[in-house]
């Protein structure tokens, strides 16, 4: 596949060329359809594979129209990496209308994050722990939420993240597509897949 051929809308279609982005990797051309066609998956890519694009594509075209929001959470284990996430979904998302995200994430003031929360923002981009501390006091509501990523699921693992993701997935509707992406697939990994997708389609470079 070839970018153009998406059926992206044409601001995203100049985005990607904006961001020098001209070539699907191999991991973009297997994620993106079958992203863009609801499905779950469950895709072994490592950092540097494009794999944060081959996400947040599906994310960005299946949630452009949603009128509910937020649309999309995005977990991922540090700070540091939701606020990669989050300046590569800017980067994507810019002059799409309505299209705005928030990150919640530990290690920063929580009153900003929660004021932010409250402007109709699209995607949610968070570590667990101050996610699950949100919902605690009911300062957000997930039912909204189509679809769901958990990036380096086996990080997540290793930090001892593993209940808290699945804490956070019992506040979101059964129906939404899930994508969980970790550089390897160890036993814990399938665990937790079996738990968290339907039919998954599974995708390896
Ligand atoms: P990631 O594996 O998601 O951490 O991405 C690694 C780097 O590759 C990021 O800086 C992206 O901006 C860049 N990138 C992702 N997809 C493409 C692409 N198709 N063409 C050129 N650069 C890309």
């Amino acid at each position: 596949i070839d970018f153009e051929h998406c059926g992206f809308p044409e601001t995203l279609n100049q985005n990607l060329k904006k961001s020098g982005y001209e070539v699907p990797t191999p991991i973009q051309m297997q994620m993106i359809p079958v992203g863009l066609l609801g499905r779950d998956i469950l895709a072994s890519a490592d950092t540097g594979s494009g794999k944060t694009a081959a996400f947040l594509l599906p994310v960005i075209t299946r949630t452009l129209f949603e009128d509910k929001t937020p649309s999309a959470l995005i977990l991922t284990p540090t700070r540091e990496l939701a606020i990669q996430i989050e300046r590569q979904a800017k980067e994507l998302m810019s002059g799409l209308p309505r299209m705005k995200t928030v990150l919640l994430v530990g290690g920063l003031p929580l009153p900003p994050q929660l004021y932010r929360l409250r402007q109709h923002v699209k995607v949610i981009i968070a570590t667990p722990g101050r996610l699950l501390d949100i919902i605690k006091q009911n300062s957000v509501a997930l039912n909204s939420i189509k679809i769901v990523v958990v990036d380096e699921a086996d990080t997540m693992l290793k930090m001892g993240f593993q209940q808290q993701v699945l804490d956070i997935l019992e506040n979101i509707s059964d129906d939404c597509q899930t994508i969980l992406v970790s550089a390897t697939i160890p036993g814990g990994i399938e665990q937790l897949a079996g738990q968290l997708l339907h039919d998954p389609v599974r995708i390896t470079t």
